[in-house]
């Protein structure tokens, strides 16, 4: 802040904080750890007991001490953050770290202090290490979206739990476990989840949570999903983010409209569709990207719900333009790829 107004006189940067990926983005790596005794001791233990469980056990990389989290913090400080606001959204294949923070595991179970995390973000704008928009955007997930993740669930629990404004019914498919799909944004989504505990933000929102919303699966199943396979998965702050920002589940208590996408937007920030068996740039037939007819399908199946949302307006007129041949055509593809998906055959 600038006394009371804010630095640079916006209060918000995210117009510079959505540039798709480059070539040759050099991203450093991410601050690891040998595992010590007491950690070796839980991993042999985890393995006897659990080794039929979702996740790869090796290597194990996380901080455990309050020292060992301080050195992530200071190493995102002074290597990630000047690139976080540029690709904050953006998804590159085999990049899973990207420039994001890798600190949420450490803030949720305590080992750091969000206004310590702020504060370094803070200092390093104003030591001219980080630029505006980066330290804005970093310092408004951390004061912003966490705080108001855990305000919703504080204030609306244990009802905001059983929501399911749009009905969804669909079983959670069998690939978000096994990576075994044909569309390459989610095979790496999920194969990174596996390998790592971890997906930066994008990744849970816009491709497995998108995938999640419009092919209507059951807010109680994608819920459990997020729980059990991210390291940094606590309810409070699991469950406002897939039943409000991801499935719409409560109503547009916590997003003013759904995350909902077309593989369109998928291309523009990722490298996915590249080495996809499917073709973005095709929106009906069998290798049509399925994101692409699965987007208005949603649409057209929760017209009812959405239309009159101020923030649809625009995208419904389009539906309304679209003739009746098209529709059907979306519908007869959606139809065709549920019905496959439902059979736990590979889509
Ligand atoms: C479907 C879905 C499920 C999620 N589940 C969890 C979860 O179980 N636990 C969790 O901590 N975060 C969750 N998030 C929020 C966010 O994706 C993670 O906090 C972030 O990816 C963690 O990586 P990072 O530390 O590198 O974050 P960065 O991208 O570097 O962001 C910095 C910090 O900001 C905070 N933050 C950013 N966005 C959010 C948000 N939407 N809600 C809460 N905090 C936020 C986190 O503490 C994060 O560490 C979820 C988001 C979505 C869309
Ligand atoms: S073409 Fe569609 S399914 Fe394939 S990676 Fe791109 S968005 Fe995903």
């Amino acid at each position: 802040m600038d006394g009371k107004d804010p630095v640079g006189g916006q209060w918000n940067y995210d117009a510079e904080n959505r540039k798709p990926p480059k070539d040759g983005l050099n991203v450093p790596k991410p601050t690891a750890f040998e595992p010590d005794d007491i950690t070796q001791d839980v991993l042999k233990l985890v393995e006897a007991e659990f080794s039929d469980h979702f996740g790869v056990l090796h290597p194990f990389p996380f901080a455990v001490t309050r020292a060992q989290a301080l050195v992530v913090l200071e190493e995102f400080i002074s290597d990630r953050l000047p690139q976080f606001g540029d690709f904050q959204d953006a998804m590159v294949q085999n990049e899973p770290w990207m420039f994001h923070s890798h600190i949420s595991f450490y803030l949720n179970c305590g080992l750091l202090d969000p206004l310590e995390c702020i504060k370094a973000a803070e200092e390093a704008y104003h030591h001219g290490a980080s630029p505006l928009n980066a330290t804005e955007g970093f310092i408004r997930q951390v004061l912003g979206w966490r705080e108001y993740v855990r305000g919703i669930y504080w204030l609306k629990m244990p009802d905001y739990k059983g929501q399911n404004a749009l009905n969804a019914t669909r079983a959670l498919p069998d690939f978000y476990w096994t990576a075994e799909t044909q569309m390459n944004c989610l095979r790496q989504c999920v194969s990174e989840t596996k390998s790592n505990a971890y997906a930066h933000h994008i990744q849970r929102l816009m491709v497995l949570g998108n995938f999640a919303l419009i092919a209507g699966l059951h807010p109680d199943e994608v819920n459990e999903w997020y729980l059990l396979v991210y390291a940094d998965a606590y309810e409070w702050v699991e469950l406002p983010n897939v039943s409000g920002m991801v499935l719409f589940a409560d109503d547009g208590l916590l997003a003013s409209k759904p995350y909902a996408a077309s593989g369109a937007y998928i291309n523009r920030m990722s490298d996915y569709c590249k080495s996809c068996h499917y073709k973005v740039t095709k929106k009906n037939g069998p290798d049509a990207c399925p994101f692409n007819y699965l987007y208005w399908d949603f649409l057209i199946r929760n017209g009812e719900k959405l239309r009159n949302n101020p923030r649809m307006g625009l995208i419904y007129r389009s539906l309304q333009r679209m003739g009746d041949e098209k529709r059907a055509t979306i519908e007869a593809d959606s139809a065709r790829f549920f019905k496959a998906l439902d059979n736990h055959e590979k889509v």
